[in-house]
Formats: structure tokens, sequence, C-alpha cells
């Protein structure tokens, strides 16, 4: 069983509906469930063009699988939320990233973990300090120290809460 942690991203309908189901999905199908869940951020976008901002949060999970069955239910799940992958870094209905799996470094073609892109980015670093803690180590150095060295995209804790219900059927989980 390892640890993993599984960044969200949204910014394209209803973003908090989309975190909750995301949340929700990977509580029924991730293993033996979630562990912790960090507050909800709401970001500005980075990537091409004019975009709405961002809902980030993330999660821990026990898996129970290889790191690649844990990346296929992560595609699942985007698939469902009505993700198309038309333009990369571009606005997205659910993104979610395997950030970490336990210690372990895989490089494969479909998967690098830890996620690459973690240690220049303020809305994956403060979900991941919430979850994993700030002295977590991360390529030599830990989460804190990346935090400290990173861009400052603008960031907000939101007071979004994980519960109740989502304010917005999506019909492609009906
Ligand atoms: P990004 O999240 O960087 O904006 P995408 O979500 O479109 O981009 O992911 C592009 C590809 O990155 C996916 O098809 C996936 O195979 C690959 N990938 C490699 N490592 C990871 C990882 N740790 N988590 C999620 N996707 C990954
Ligand atoms: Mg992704």
């Amino acid at each position: 069983m390892t640890l993993s942690c599984v960044g969200l991203g949204a910014n394209l309908g209803d973003p908090h509906a989309a975190l909750l189901r995301a949340s929700e999905a990977l509580e029924t199908h991730g293993g033996r469930g979630i562990v912790a869940r960090s507050s909800i951020y709401r970001s500005a976008a980075i990537g091409p063009g004019e975009q709405e901002d961002y809902l980030n949060a993330a999660v821990t999970l026990h898996w129970t699988h290889q790191a690649e069955d844990l990346l296929a239910l992560l595609h699942r799940i985007e698939a469902e939320a009505g993700r198309i992958r038309a333009q990369r870094w571009g606005p997205r209905t659910l993104d979610l990233d395997l950030l970490t799996f336990g210690p372990e470094q895989l490089h494969s073609a479909t998967l690098t973990v830890p996620h690459p892109r973690i240690t220049s980015r303020n809305f994956v670093l403060l979900p991941m300090i919430d979850v994993l803690g700030g002295d977590t180590r991360i390529d030599g150095r830990t989460l804190e120290d990346w935090l400290r060295s990173c861009p400052t995209n603008p960031i907000e804790r939101t007071s979004l809460a994980w519960h109740g219900a989502p304010s917005r059927i999506n019909t492609a989980w009906a």
C-alpha cells in the first residue's frame, strides 16, 4: 500500500462541483480511500490566453496497485468530468495529477513521479503542504523551501468546503 498525493485543478464549468465529484470518485475507487484533503485554493491561470481562475487542491490516498493503475484511474475520472485534451495547459473542467507515490521516483513515457512541475507552482505546493506537511522532501528540498523560491503566482485560500451538495449537476456523471 502506497500513500499517494493527487493534485486537483479545474477552471471551466463549475470548478467547485468538479473538485467535489473528483474527490468522491477517488474515495470510491481509490484503493483504501482518501486519507486527507487540503483546503481549496483559488489561483490565477497560467498558460495560453485569458483564462478563468483555477480552483486547486490536493488529496492523499492509500493506493494498493501500481502507480500506472492510479494514473489510469485519474484519466478515467477526468474523462467522466468531460475533459477534452484540446490544448496543453489550456482551460480544463478537471486536471488530476499524480504528484507523489510514496518515496518512489518513476520515469516512463506516460508517467513521471514526482510530478516534474511541483516545485515551480505555488498552487501545487500550498495544497501539498496541507496534506503532506511542509517538511516533506521532493528532489532534495522540503516543500516549504520550494515554496519560498517558486514564482508568486496570485493565489488565495478559499473557505469552500468539501462537503455539501454540488451546486450544479454535471450530466456527464448522471
Ligand atoms: P498538465 O497536467 O501538465 O497540464 P496534462 O494533464 O494534459 O498536462 O497531462 C499530459 C500528460 O502528462 C498525460 O497524458 C500523462 O500521461 C502525462 N504525465 C506524466 N507524468 C504524470 C503525472 N505524474 N501525473 C499526471 N500526468 C502525468
Ligand atoms: Mg495533468
